[in-house]
């Protein structure tokens, strides 16, 4: 009987005991190719040796002092890189360090109230999010997103927070609408609620920029965010582009939002950034949030004991150098175009999968009952469950979803492997999907 408060108390996941590359080992001795590194986090897959050393290092030198009394090397080389890299408007920027997505986001929203009450704008307090997006599970940032399932149970402990629909167009466009209308139609919405709410009552709209875990890597329509960022501008609107899963290079550039070629005021990280050795995750605020703290109260109103933990930071240090010393970048792009290439050609007629979407190595396939209607299976066969648990005892570790439809319905897998992956394990990845999907109807019965 375990002790431990898992996931589930009606089963005891099997116990992992190593890692090497993509593979994980449990102690049955059965082998797994990780293809999703668990929620798109292992991005060097398990063990990595410069990682270890540069953890071992700072752990001999100092772990952990409070940053209320100092700041540490790794932290203030951290931030240097991190800001050093981002996006036009983040010159005279700075990043913090926390130790999980949601902490970034419960962070990066703090931040924006913050900057409005700076300049002088208290009344400036609403978030506007997007249905159907995961930001984390502490209560500011399960208020954020718009996953009903999830909310559910914690619905009246949750903020309020305006919503707009995703800008997902598997489901979402209209008949004969092209790609850019759709993408103007969609961010419009966003100039209705903000006009809705009061445009001088709204701090800031929060959007992952390719949609993660609760859609299933959906990318932006071209023109879409060009649009979201003139309208925030327009209404004095911070932008907070939560980048936790698809940030760190998961869609081949380091920040996602670049291939958009604009830039958000606010933008979080977390999973690759540590690539799993060290929990850690970052927020990084452009040059005029910082402007008007250090120009109103000076102070960060907000703070954790764990802040700027040396040896996270060590650690996405050292995943930093992995990254451009081996010119992964350009391997995620490279091995992730094959990738999708390979999973458009292996289901792209699939009677059962009805979308194959993603970018990078960030891919997801969308389960349906019926191609051509895009019926979703019902959500009591728990498809995407089934996907998971099936694909596991093939061998494959793979990131299911459910509720893509409408927050119940709709089943989707999401792969994201290491960004040094092989072909051989893109050929063994889609190889295994395909047989588990065919087992899995097998087990519907259509
Ligand atoms: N934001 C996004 C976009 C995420 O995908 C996640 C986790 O999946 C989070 C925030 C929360 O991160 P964490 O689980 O580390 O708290």
């Amino acid at each position: 009987m375990s002790s431990l408060l898992h996931r589930s108390l009606s089963t005891t996941p099997p116990t992992v005991v190593s890692g090497r590359g993509a593979r994980l080992t449990d102690d049955k001795g059965r082998v797994y190719l990780d293809a999703s590194g668990g929620a798109a986090v292992s991005c060097l897959g398990h063990g990595n040796e410069r990682v270890r050393r540069a953890i071992a290092a700072q752990l001999d030198a100092i772990a952990y002092a409070h940053t209320g009394f100092f700041t540490n090397e790794p932290a203030e080389r951290l931030a240097t890189a991190l800001v050093a890299r981002a996006p036009e408007g983040f010159g005279s920027g700075r990043a913090m360090f926390l130790g999980s997505g949601s902490e970034a986001v419960e962070a990066a929203l703090k931040l924006a109230r913050q900057y409005h009450v700076e300049r002088g704008e208290p009344q400036r307090y609403r978030i506007v999010a997007r249905e159907m997006a995961y930001h984390g599970n502490t209560l500011g940032a399960l208020a954020t997103g718009g996953h009903r399932q999830r909310r559910a149970p914690y619905l009246p402990m949750l903020a309020e927070v305006a919503r707009i629909p995703a800008c997902f167009p598997y489901r979402g466009r209209h008949e004969g609408e092209d790609e850019e209308a759709f993408g103007r139609r969609m961010a419009d919405a966003l100039e209705d609620e903000i006009l809705r709410l009061g445009p001088q009552t709204v701090a800031a709209f929060v959007a992952e920029p390719v949609a993660g875990a609760s859609l299933g890597s959906v990318p932006p329509a071209a023109g879409y965010f060009a649009r979201i960022r003139d309208i925030c501008d327009r209404h004095g609107v911070l932008f907070i582009a939560d980048e936790v899963m698809c940030g760190s290079g998961r869609t081949g550039s380091f920040f996602a939002l670049e291939q958009e070629g604009v830039s958000a005021d606010i933008i979080t990280l977390a999973k690759g950034l540590g690539a799993g050795f060290q929990p850690i995750a970052a927020v990084l605020a452009c040059g005029k949030v910082v402007e008007a703290i250090a120009g109103g109260s000076g102070t960060l109103w907000h703070g954790h004991t764990y802040m700027s933990h040396a040896v996270g930071c060590a650690c996405a240090l050292a995943v930093l150098e992995e990254l451009d010393e081996r010119d992964l970048l350009a391997n995620v792009r490279r091995q992730g175009h094959k990738l999708g290439q390979k999973l458009l050609a292996r289901f792209g007629q699939s009677a059962h999968i009805g979308d194959v979407r993603g970018r990078g190595l960030f891919w997801s396939v969308e389960i349906v009952a019926d191609r051509t209607t895009k019926a979703p299976f019902d959500p009591r066969l728990k498809m995407a469950a089934m996907f998971k648990k099936r694909a596991q005892e093939l061998g494959l570790l793979c990131y299911p979803s459910s509720g893509c439809v409408d927050g119940e319905r709709g089943d989707h897998v999401l792969v994201a492997p290491p960004y040094d992956v092989e072909d051989d394990d893109l050929d063994l990845i889609v190889d295994l999907m395909g047989r588990t999907l065919d087992d899995c109807i097998a087990v519907a019965g259509t």
